[in-house]
């Protein structure tokens, strides 16, 4: 691991995830090192980070499948049932001309966690090759993927509220899908897989110059 005089890293210190106190760390590593002032374990970068980012990312990935071609709800009236697909919702939506909220739907349930997938891929790939690019433009790419993890649940909103508002009556009933399940899946485990990530392995491969 490289990293630039300037940062605590080359001075053997790693600062407190709880409380944020700098300490400095025995010469044997940080392996079993606690934090003096509220004992959490201190850690030079967060452990195995690129790993689980990956493993959470790829298990994202793969749940993003089942949760576009299963039904997210499947409605039944007067004895027909119908299921209904994120991407059937938002054709849906555009045929009986609400634009807008085909258009909230398509961004929050197919572009958002796409893209949440895509950022994070591109950000280990560039920590894998030790890449100097942009570490700023890096480091907000990494923000963004952090601050739009819970408006991805849109979809899971909309099914709630309708199951519970057609429940109500006994013409038709509204049951949430497979779909759904894969869904909530995808969102949450991206939440998780934005947290693994630490964003300060990006820097590490920056020298001076670039900060
Ligand atoms: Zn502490």
């Amino acid at each position: 691991m490289s990293a630039h005089p300037g940062t605590a890293l080359a001075a053997a210190c790693a600062s407190c995830h709880a409380c944020g106190l700098l300490n400095r760390l025995p010469a044997t590593g940080d392996h079993g090192a606690i934090c003096p002032r509220c004992g959490a374990p201190l850690h030079r970068r967060k452990p195995m980070s690129l790993q689980r980012t990956w493993a959470l990312v790829i298990a994202a990935a793969i749940c993003y499948v089942p949760a576009n071609l299963l039904p997210v709800m499947t409605v039944t009236s007067l004895g027909k049932t119908e299921g209904d697909t994120i991407m059937s919702g938002v054709i849906y939506f555009v045929r009986s001309g609400d634009w807008p909220l085909a258009l909230i739907i398509f961004t929050a349930s197919v572009f958002v966690p796409l893209m949440k997938l895509g950022l994070l891929t591109f950000l280990l790939i560039s920590v894998h090759r030790r890449s100097s690019w942009r570490p700023v433009e890096r480091t907000r790419m990494y923000r963004l993927t952090e601050a739009i993890g819970r408006w991805s649940m849109v979809d899971i909103y909309v099914v709630t509220i309708l199951v519970a508002l057609v429940r109500l009556g006994n013409l038709a009933t509204i049951e949430a899908g497979a779909g759904a399940v894969f869904f909530g899946s995808v969102v949450v485990i991206t939440i998780f897989a934005a947290e693994s990530f630490d964003p300060r392995l990006i820097w590490d491969h920056c020298d001076a110059r670039s900060t």
